[in-house]
């Protein structure tokens, strides 16, 4: 039966999840262009007014202020919310799949990690080393604290993460002497392979192979022509990461025939 105490990890995820999305806007919004993500605080990008702090309530202030700078009465983007909402939600699924716990938590930076970086990606076409490698260095280090991961696990997984791609750019090159994908997904594997364990990276990609193809092809069917802008990787690697999380133990049972 469900009860509000039975609720109360996913009320606690959401919440902080609304909060933390909201610093993941500032995130994708200012490490593309190397600007401090702790000062100045928010502002707005027309009329340069700092946005106080009831301004700056996740999703509630977008809906009272009616999606509008209360200033210069600019439209704010609707994706702004949407971050907050879908941090929300994603924290909340991990918190009642672990409780409020120190797993909780970990695959929750792991989780928020793969947003930023999944918008930055669709945004930039372009992935930033810096998060990438003090989220894998976070994942390792906090490896011997969790219950779902083991030190050896942590390290063999950044590195079969990042090898695996590295493999993959290299004979594409070789095959057809261009680059077939980026050296930024290599570090995205590479922090989720932290995370994950080296055993759990092959759901990962492919979940991250079927949900791109599946996408890949809706793109094709829609603009009729390839496109010659290629499909970011970032995001499918993204959603088999956080998927794995999930089914990843459900799946290794299933393979080694247990
Ligand atoms: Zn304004």
């Amino acid at each position: 039966m469900i009860t509000l105490y039975n609720l109360i990890p996913n009320l606690l995820g959401f919440f902080l999840g609304l909060i933390i999305g909201s610093f993941l806007n500032v995130c994708i919004h200012r490490i593309p262009k190397e600007e401090s993500i702790i000062s100045p605080g928010s502002h707005c990008p027309k009329c340069k007014n700092r946005i106080k702090w009831y301004d700056n309530i996740p999703i509630l202030s977008y809906i009272l202020l009616g999606g509008k700078c209360r200033y210069c009465k600019e439209q704010i983007s609707p994706i702004y919310p949407a971050i907050e909402l879908l941090t929300g939600i994603l924290t909340a699924l991990l918190f009642s799949q672990f409780g409020i716990s120190f797993d909780a938590i970990y695959f929750s930076i792991l989780t928020w990690f793969l947003i930023a970086i999944s918008f930055i990606d669709i945004k930039e076409l372009q992935v930033p080393v810096k998060p990438c490698y003090f989220t894998m260095v976070f994942g390792i280090i906090f490896s011997l604290f969790t219950k779902s991961n083991t030190f050896m696990d942590s390290i063999l997984g950044a590195s079969l993460g990042a090898g695996i791609i590295l493999f993959i750019i290299e004979t594409y090159y070789i095959i057809k002497g261009k680059e077939g994908m980026g050296y930024g997904d290599a570090n995205i594997l590479a922090a989720i392979g932290a995370f994950l364990g080296w055993k759990k990276i092959f759901f990962v990609i492919m979940i991250a192979s079927l949900t791109g193809a599946i996408i890949g092809i809706i793109i094709l069917i829609r603009e009729k022509k390839h496109s010659e802008t290629p499909l970011p990787f970032g995001p499918f690697l993204s959603i088999g990461g956080y998927l794995t999380i999930f089914v990843g133990n459900f799946l290794l049972k299933f393979y080694l025939g247990g």
